[in-house]
Parts: C-alpha cells; sequence; structure tokens
C-alpha cells in the first residue's frame, strides 16, 4: 500500500484532509508532518504515524519524507519566508524518493508583480514551477478566497457598526469554505488518476460584499451596509488606528484584487470533485452569525 503523508496536519486545512482521508481509507498508510508532536496528538490517537519536520530544516524534511509516496503538500502560511521553504520541501521530496506531491496552491489571474497580493501570491507561482521543473508527478489545487476569512475581512464589529467597510467596489468573490477544500483535497489523496491536473477550486456562486451585507441584514434583521472607500481614505483610517503595516497590505491587497476580479472564477471543478454542491455564503454566515 502507497504510504502517503500530508504536511500542515496540525493546521486548519490540512487537519481536516488527513481527518476525511482517515475516515474513507484508514490510517494505515498515514503519515502526518508536523512541527510538535504534541500538537499532532490527535492524529496519532485516530493511528495516524507522526513524523517530525520544519519548512525551514531540509535534513528534517527529507528524513521525514523516507519512504512516502505521496505528499500532500500544505503551502507554509509564513509569508515572509515561504518561497524558500516550499524550495526546501519540494527539494527533499525529491531526494527522499516521494513519487507525487499534491500541491494546496491559489487561484489567481494576475501573476505579473502588478497584482495588489503579489508578495502573498508569489510563493505559490514558485512552488509550481519548481515542481513542474522537479521531474516529479504533481496536482495543483489552485483553492480560491476562504470564505473563512470574511469575518476577519469584515471585522469584529461588522454587525454593531452595521457596515462593511473595504475598498473592494463592486467586485465578486467566488469564496469557498475551507472544510470545502479539504474534503475535496481527501478526495484527490485517496482517489488515483489525478497526477498532471490543475484544479481550480471555486464553487459555482460569486458574491459582492453588497450581497454580503443583504446577507448579513436577512441573518441579524438588522440594516448592513457596504461602503467602499478609496484605497487611500481605508489604508490611512487603518495606519490611524495603529494597524500593523502587513495587516494593511493584506486587508487593502485582498480588497483591491477583489476590486480588479481577481477572485471572480465559478466554476465546477469543486463540486465535481465533492460530487455535491458547494457550501454557500448564506449557510456560512448563518452559522457565524445567526445567533448574536
Ligand atoms: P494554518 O491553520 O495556519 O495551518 C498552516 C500549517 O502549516 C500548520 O500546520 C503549521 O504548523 C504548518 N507550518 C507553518 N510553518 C511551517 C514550517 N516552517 N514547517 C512545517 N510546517 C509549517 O493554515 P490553513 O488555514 O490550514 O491554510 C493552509 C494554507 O493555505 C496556509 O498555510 C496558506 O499557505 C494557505 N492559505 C490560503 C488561503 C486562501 O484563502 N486560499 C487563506 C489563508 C491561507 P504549526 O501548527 O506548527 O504552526
Amino acid at each position: 500500500m502507497r504510504k502517503i503523508m500530508i504536511t500542515g496536519a496540525t493546521g486548519k486545512l490540512g487537519n481536516e484532509v488527513a481527518r476525511n482521508y482517515i475516515s474513507e481509507k484508514g490510517a494505515d498508510n498515514v503519515a502526518v508532518l508536523a512541527r510538535s508532536a504534541e500538537k499532532a496528538a490527535d492524529l496519532a490517537t485516530l493511528g495516524a504515524e507522526v513524523r517530525i519536520g520544519d519548512y525551514n530544516n531540509s535534513a528534517s524534511l527529507e528524513t521525514a519524507f523516507q519512504g512516502i509516496d505521496t505528499l500532500f503538500f500544505v503551502s507554509s502560511g509564513d509569508i515572509n519566508n515561504r518561497s524558500a521553504q516550499h524550495k526546501n520541501v519540494i527539494d527533499a521530496a525529491k531526494s527522499a524518493g516521494v513519487r507525487y506531491v499534491i500541491y494546496t496552491s491559489f487561484q489567481r489571474v494576475n501573476e505579473t508583480s502588478s497584482s495588489p497580493i503579489f508578495a502573498i501570491a508569489e510563493a505559490h507561482f514558485d512552488a509550481e514551477k519548481w515542481l513542474k521543473e522537479s521531474g516529479l508527478q504533481y496536482t495543483f489545487l489552485r483553492n480560491a478566497l476562504y470564505m473563512d476569512l470574511l469575518p476577519w475581512f469584515m471585522g469584529e464589529n461588522v454587525i454593531s457598526s452595521g457596515t462593511i467597510y473595504l475598498p473592494a467596489e463592486a467586485g465578486k468573490t467566488a469564496f469557498v469554505l475551507r472544510s470545502d477544500l479539504a474534503a475535496a483535497g481527501a478526495k484527490v489523496l485517496a482517489e488515483t488518476g489525478h497526477e498532471g491536473k490543475i484544479y481550480e477550486l471555486s464553487g459555482a456562486q460569486v458574491w459582492s460584499y453588497s450581497d454580503i451585507a443583504n446577507i448579513l441584514s436577512n441573518i441579524t434583521g438588522k440594516s448592513i451596509q457596504y461602503v467602499s472607500p478609496t484605497l487611500e481614505e481605508y489604508t490611512q483610517g487603518l495606519r490611524a488606528a495603529n494597524v500593523p503595516e502587513q495587516v494593511i497590505y493584506m486587508f487593502a491587497g485582498f480588497s483591491q484584487a477583489i476590486a480588479q476580479g481577481e477572485f471572480n472564477h465559478p466554476n465546477g471543478q469543486l463540486e465535481a470533485l465533492l460530487g455535491r454542491k458547494a457550501t454557500d455564503a448564506e449557510t456560512f454566515l448563518t452559522a457565524v452569525y445567526g445567533s448574536k
């Protein structure tokens, strides 16, 4: 039986991929990569083998990847260092004799440095390029923008203030629930025949922030409006509130990218993998705000 390994298994996406896979196929051939055994204790309890490795430490990765046939490689969340980390993972996979890498990439249109989220997306472009050059078999799961980020983007006072305040104009996004991506990823991992494929994983629907405001109004019974300030007004406001520059870059960058249609790509690929409808924004937002 081919041995598989899931990286990022102590994180939200990787943990759900591991759990979905184990509930479908059992844990006999499952290893997970973790930086600390304690954090992966839940998966050890389910029968997974926990191996220790750090994306910053090539030797630890090469040791951890021994005997692995298929690597489910969850991209790093360390925005400042992840290109080098991704290179370490790919090189170590090759040296250790891994056959096949399933990489959690990112959906996009603009791959140039003019993209407002280039600093975030670049490490994914790098990883895809290096995997293509590596001679390893690969699948790219180009995950759309997490729906789970909406409460973070909108801010904790969105209901009490009655306003979504983001410079995303009328841009529409095919937001996708991370759990749906995990379920689809686990399927790709469990099945055969996905080598060489590039999946654009978004649902079939798109939402603007005006749409989200209407949904929130219906859920809460309170009037929620959407205001799209200019980029300058927005960033000045965040600076005045002492928000760290990297957070401003993320909020402003993703909003601008949404305004430019970077994530306006509904398609049927996620639903085809899931064999069901993707979770919609009404369902997600009701779960988050319905009882508030
Ligand atoms: P998460 O909960 O932050 O999980 C990240 C995982 O990566 C954790 O298991 C973490 O381990 C591991 N990791 C981080 N640095 C590492 C290192 N140096 N060596 C080994 N493992 C390391 O993120 P998520 O929500 O599951 O998302 C998975 C990935 O998707 C993110 O890392 C990011 O690349 C990407 N992402 C995509 C979107 C989107 O909208 N599509 C949004 C956010 C993120 P520890 O538990 O030890 O920290």
